[in-house]
């Protein structure tokens, strides 16, 4: 039996959560996103849970030797040892090379997408300011301009959502990433994978490097 252990990299709007989903489906794969394992763990207030929750209080970042201790005990864990999907982790080198030591992966997947494609897909979107609720103006409007179908609530473009403010983010997600996938990179590891394409294309191209 094949055994995957999958990272994927995309900047926000890249489609990758979709993705991952798609792929966890298939593949019967379990996710594991670093936020949830934080919440996880302050819900059931371990040690780590506690240190965690005290650090974000303070408005302080989760240092690395903590992150690591917290994902890869976690991967130890029976669902995870036929294989699993991770969301958001690693973020650096030091993180990457304490799982390559314990748990090395199978593959990296970069869904790349250029900047603008980024702004035009994350401009299109509109929330509710009531209950939440997720609109696209092109792919899923609401049905009266501007007005959530289920609660009436009036639908808004979020500040993050703004050109500037996705800029501003894109830039961080490059800084950030380029190290790990460079990382990855030296390993071979790597697939790159157009973003922005359809969903299905990209799973697809997922699929088939998974195969291969
Ligand atoms: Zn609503």
């Amino acid at each position: 039996m094949n055994i995957f252990k999958i990272a994927l990299f995309g900047s926000q709007g890249s489609g990758k959560g979709t993705q991952a989903k798609m792929l966890s489906e298939k593949y019967n794969l379990p996710i594991l996103a670093t936020g949830d394992i934080f919440r996880k763990e302050i819900k059931n207030e371990t040690d780590l849970g506690k240190l965690v929750s005290s650090l974000i209080k303070d408005g302080k970042l989760v240092p690395d030797e903590i992150t690591v201790k917290i994902v890869l005990r976690e991967l130890c864990g029976e669902k995870y040892k036929n294989g699993f999907i991770l969301d958001g982790f690693p973020r650096n080198i030091a993180q990457s090379n304490e799982l390559e030591k314990e748990n090395g992966l199978t593959h990296v997947f970069e869904l790349e997408i250029g900047d603008e494609e980024v702004k035009r897909r994350l401009s299109d979107r509109r929330i509710c300011s009531k209950c939440g609720a997720i609109y696209s103006l092109t792919v899923k409007p609401s049905k009266q301009e501007s007005i959530c179908d289920s609660c009436d609530g009036a639908l808004i473009l979020r500040e993050d959502d703004k050109p500037e403010a996705i800029q501003k983010r894109l830039n961080i997600y490059r800084k950030e990433t380029k190290p790990v996938l460079n990382f990855y990179k030296e390993k071979g590891k790597v697939v790159k994978v157009d973003g922005a394409q359809s969903i299905e294309k990209v799973f697809e191209d997922i699929c088939k490097a998974i195969e291969k």
